[in-house]
């Protein structure tokens, strides 16, 4: 049994205390969308106050992050209420659940979040900046008992027990260079730090003129994405051979963090995206037989086993 607290500078903290960061920190960038330049700060926050946008903008109106403010998905995930927006969440998202982020304070001063180099790393250099501080109230994790699965034509998307959280994504995409990819990995703060944050997001570049001319992307260039020609890319060199794979994860991470609380089971996705990421996540808090909020990941629960082929034909776990 792992102990339930440890004695730090003379105060209690539980094993698993919910987590802020220490000290307020800023970096500017610009909007995919617009190419504005957009100032962002991260600002601890107390307990139980979960992840909050601030539009310094427009009269600093907060838009947590939940499933439950989800607005338009274009190129990236955006978030609403009372008709203020925050939109390229995605990114930002996956490098706090990544740390354990829990509280925290996002201040804008433009509706997105900057694209920086089209990866989570600067989010992570960002955050280690800040460092980390535990809160003195344990963190409730959403540990999945039972599968949740969706599908839309090919593209699948499931969750299933586990003692850790993890990501199963496969890709296939009618370009030479995207045929199939696919990978698994436990995700922890390290994991996530050396194969998934650098990882940018990728475009073709046959879209890139569409986008543009729906006043989208206009911020985008080869200093923020991977663009894919006929063959091959445009940019100099990727990060990792399999890094459009190991971005689609990064996406996934980001867009589940909208539960609400960090998850413990096996995410398994395939040739999924935004839309359909999202409209997961909103499904998996409405499937409330399918998890428990439990105080440690090694909580036990008596997970259902089902094979993963009887929910997902044709999906390997
Ligand atoms: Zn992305």
């Amino acid at each position: 049994m792992m102990p339930r607290a440890f004695s730090l500078l003379g105060s209690t903290v539980p094993v698993d205390a919910q987590r802020t960061i220490r000290r307020q920190v800023s970096c500017v960038g610009i909007g995919l969308h617009s190419g504005n330049k957009v100032n962002l700060t991260l600002k601890p926050a107390p307990v139980d106050s979960g992840i909050r946008f601030r539009r310094t903008d427009l009269g600093h109106h907060e838009v947590p992050a939940t499933v439950h403010n989800l607005a338009g998905i274009q190129l990236a995930t955006g978030l609403a209420r009372n008709e203020v927006s925050v939109e390229t969440v995605e990114h930002l998202l996956a490098a706090l659940t990544s740390v354990g982020i829990d509280n925290l304070v996002i201040e804008l001063n433009s509706p997105e979040v900057p694209i920086m180099d089209g990866s989570a790393a600067p989010f992570i250099y960002l955050i280690q900046e800040a460092g980390v501080k535990r809160l003195q109230t344990a963190r409730k994790y959403l540990k999945i008992v039972r599968p949740v699965a969706i599908s839309r034509g090919d593209k699948r998307i499931a969750l299933f027990p586990s003692d850790h959280f993890k990501v199963t994504y496969s890709i296939s995409y009618d370009h030479p260079l995207l045929r199939h990819q696919s990978r698994t990995l436990r995700i922890t703060e390290e994991s996530f730090a050396e194969e998934i944050a650098p990882a940018r997001t990728f475009t073709f570049l046959k879209d890139v003129e569409m986008l543009r001319q729906n006043g989208l992307a206009l911020g985008g260039s080869l200093e923020n994405a991977i663009v894919l020609g006929e063959t091959g890319v445009l940019n100099n060199a990727l990060r990792y051979e399999d890094e459009f794979v190991r971005h689609k994860i990064l996406d996934a991470i980001g867009d589940l963090a909208l539960v609400g609380h960090p998850v413990i089971g096996h995410l398994v996705a395939h040739r999924a995206g935004h839309a359909l990421h999202t409209e997961f996540a909103m499904k998996v808090l409405e499937e409330t037989q399918a998890w428990r909020l439990v105080e440690s990941p090694a909580d036990a629960t008596a997970p259902v086993s089902v094979p993963v082929a009887t929910v997902v034909p044709g999906l390997a776990n």
